[in-house]
Formats: C-alpha cells, structure tokens, sequence
C-alpha cells in the first residue's frame, strides 16, 4: 500500500501521521511492529520515557495462537525468560470435578508460553526502536479529538505542549484516556489479584493449575524454577495478604491450593492488581479513532485472555489497514469494516471470562453441583474440550 508522505499540514505548521498510536506498550507497539515496512508515516506516542525499562510485576500467559502471531512479527526469537506451558488442570476446591487439556491430544506442540511482562515489552521495544516506525517516549498524550479528515493528538513532552495531526489515530493507552469521555461499561467483580512467584517441592513440568474458588480463581502458571501464582481474593484480603509473614502465606496458599505440586518453599515479593470488567460500547468511538487491547476491553486475567485477545485485536487492524485502499484509512468504512471483523472474537472473549467469573467465583451448592459436572464432561467429552482449548489458543474468529 503507498500512502503520501506528508510531513506537516501546511496551513497549521503541525507534523502530520498516516497513523499514531497512542500508547506502546505490548499491543501498541505490536501494531506499529505489523505496519512496519508499510511506506506509511506511522508513529508510537508512549509516556514511558527512552529505555525505561517496564517495572511492572505481572507475567502473561501468551496463547499458542500468540506465538504464531509474534512468529509472523519476528519478536518470538527475541524473547527470553519463556516457560512452556503443555498442559493445563482445571479443578474447583471443595468439590469433585476437574479437566485436564493436554497439547498432545490437540494435535499442538504446546498449549501457552508464561513470561514477564517486562520481558515482551523489552523485545517489542527494542525491535520498534530498529524500525521506520518514530518512536515519541516521554510523551504523554493528554487530548484527543477529530476534525474533518485527522485526528489531532496533544501530547506534552519534557514539559513542551506539541500537537500532531493523524488521519488514523489508534489509542491503546490501556484505557485512560478517552474514558471520561466515553465512559465504558464497568463490572466490578470486588477482586484484586495478588501475583508472585514461589517454589514447591514437587513442580509438575509445564503444567498450568487453574483453581477456582469462592473467593475468586487461583493460577499456578509455570515458570523457572516454580510457579507465577494469580491468587484472587476481595480487595481488603488481598491487602491483608500483601502483610503477611512468608510462612503464613505460604500456609494459607497450601490450604486454599492443595498438595498437587507438594509443600510450597519460597514466596517472591507480592503485588497486587484490582480486577474488573471495562468494555467500551464502541472499539470507533469517534472519527479517524481505534481502541485497542485495554482500552477497548479490559478483562479478568482468569484463563489469560487479555493480551492474546489484545494481540489478535492488532494484528487484525494491521491486516485491514494494510489491505485497504490508501484514500479509505481511517475513514467510516475502514473503521466499520474493523468492528465487524472484531465483533464476534471480542464478545466470545468478553462473554467467556465474565462468565467463568460469575460461574465460580460462588458456593451455591446446586451451583457447584453444575460445574463439577461441566468439569467432567469437559474432561470426559473430546469435541467439547477441542471448542474450548480452541477458544483460548486462537479466539473466536482462529
Ligand atoms: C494480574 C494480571 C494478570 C494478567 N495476566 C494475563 C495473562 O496471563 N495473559 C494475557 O493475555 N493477559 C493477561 N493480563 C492482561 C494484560 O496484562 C493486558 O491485556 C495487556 O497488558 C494490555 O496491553 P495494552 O498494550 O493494551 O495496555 P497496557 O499494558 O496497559 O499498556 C498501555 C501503554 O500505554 C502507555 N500510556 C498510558 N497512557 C498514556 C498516555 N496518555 N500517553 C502515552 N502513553 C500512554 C503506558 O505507559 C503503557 O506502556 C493480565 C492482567 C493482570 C492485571
């Protein structure tokens, strides 16, 4: 696709984009990564400044689909610090039922990869940084809005206001920016997660646990020498679990897990996140303009679907701008023709972690009764487990 390279709008003296993203962390900067090569004048709006590197604690569990996808954009090589994960058990506490799915049986090498967050922005930044995409660091975009054919971003940079222009502007800013505006629709589940890392003595080589529990899902995803733990609970036991001595966390982890992978050993430093549902009514809220990942949908990280969803919501928007006529970019119909390519995948996922959520996260017994069921048939019922393993790996659209 060739797009003129304008450089700046004449009239206004202000440097102009065929796109800016605004926000590079990992589905952002996957984007730009996809348009690379593209002839267009694609830039990264990303607060963070040069080279910091990211503190933040979680790890991701990346889909096998997600690999496939960082295949294709040439980052899967470059990261380090990847754990496989084969195979995944799902089971609830106090309750018989329980599904194994297993990469062998799906006829895939591996079902996920667990590794820090850091990790993959580390590697999408560095290959950004080798691209003919401009990476903006330090700059926090602080408006949005759109005028006849651009948008027009004001950022604010080691203390400078500057303002571009983009005739699409896709924000992916994990959320903030346009919500006080197009306020998205909420659910609060009153969970945070508390996430670390710890040892065991009995580790079970690339095996995901997924526990649920009345007071919210539990993971144990493999990694190194033992385990990412995503431990939820309500707000206030998740602070008080943040207080507790190391052996008394790690009593009460043993409690609430079980002895699947032996005596817990060793907990890291803790932190925690609060969860919740945020679903922007509209992925278009406004001309020239695209949500993505975050700040599209914000998920509960049960079963890992917020980046291998944000992910596939980038990919899918590099393909269409990539194979739309260059006048159409950014226009009603590009921006339609996105949703509609992004409807299903995004309710399915929407739907199915809202719905594990609501469906486990209680101890109703007739309620618990129904899901030790739907565990076992699962387990028992060969085409259901292929829909479902299939749903995680690859989305709704895969
Ligand atoms: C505890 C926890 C565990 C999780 N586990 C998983 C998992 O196992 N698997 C999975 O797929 N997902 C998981 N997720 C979800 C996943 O972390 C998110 O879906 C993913 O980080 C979204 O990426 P993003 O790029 O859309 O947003 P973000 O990661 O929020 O990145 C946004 C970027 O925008 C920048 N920014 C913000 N505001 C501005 C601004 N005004 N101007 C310029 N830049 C700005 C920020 O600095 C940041 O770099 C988990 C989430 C949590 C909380």
């Amino acid at each position: 696709m060739t797009v003129l390279r304008i450089s700046w709008d004449e009239e206004t003296m202000t440097e102009t984009y065929d796109i800016a993203i605004i926000g590079g962390g990992p589905v952002g900067a996957a984007l730009a990564l996809a348009l690379r090569g593209s002839q267009m004048k694609v830039c990264v709006l990303e607060a963070r400044t040069a080279n910091a590197a990211s503190s933040d604690a979680r790890a991701l569990a990346l889909s096998y689909g997600s690999r496939l996808l960082l295949d294709r954009l040439c980052i899967w090589d470059a990261l380090r610090d990847v754990s496989s994960i084969r195979t995944i058990h799902i089971s609830q506490k106090q309750s018989f039922g329980r599904a194994m799915l297993r990469a062998a049986e799906l006829n895939v090498p591996e079902l996920g990869y667990v590794l820090p967050y850091p990790a993959l922005q580390g590697a999408l930044t560095e290959a950004l940084q080798h691209s003919d995409v401009s990476s903006i660091y330090g700059a926090s975009v602080t408006q949005l809005k759109s005028e006849a054919d651009h948008a027009a971003i004001s950022y604010q940079q080691d203390g400078t206001e500057h303002t571009l222009h983009a005739r699409l502007a896709v924000v992916a800013d994990g959320g903030k920016l346009l919500a006080q505006q197009y306020p998205p629709e909420v659910r609060d589940y009153g969970q945070s997660a508390l996430i670390t890392h710890i040892t065991c003595t009995a580790p079970q080589p690339n095996t995901a646990f997924e526990r649920f529990t009345p007071q919210g899902p539990l993971a144990l995803l493999p990694f190194k020498d033992g385990y990412e733990l995503v431990w939820t609970a309500s707000h206030q036991t998740a602070q008080e679990m943040l207080t507790w001595e190391d052996a008394k966390f790690l009593h009460e982890l043993q409690i609430h897990f079980g002895d699947r992978v032996g005596n817990f050993l060793t907990v890291g430093k803790r932190t925690t996140f609060p969860l919740g549902l945020k679903r922007a009514p509209q992925q278009t809220p406004m001309p020239h303009t695209v949500l993505l990942g975050n700040a599209a949908q914000t998920l509960h990280p049960v079963a890992g679907q917020g980046f291998n969803m944000g992910l596939r919501d980038a990919w899918e928007l590099a393909q269409e701008i990539l194979d739309a006529s260059p006048e159409t970019l950014g226009s009603e119909a590009m921006l339609a023709a996105y949703r509609a390519l992004r409807r299903t995948d995004r309710e399915a996922g929407i739907r199915f972690t809202d719905g594990l959520v609501r469906l486990f996260s209680n101890d109703l017994p007739m309620i618990s009764a129904g899901r030790a069921a739907a565990l076992t048939a699962l387990d028992c019922l060969p085409f259901a487990k292929k829909f479902v393993a299939k749903r995680m790996m690859f989305g709704a659209n895969g």
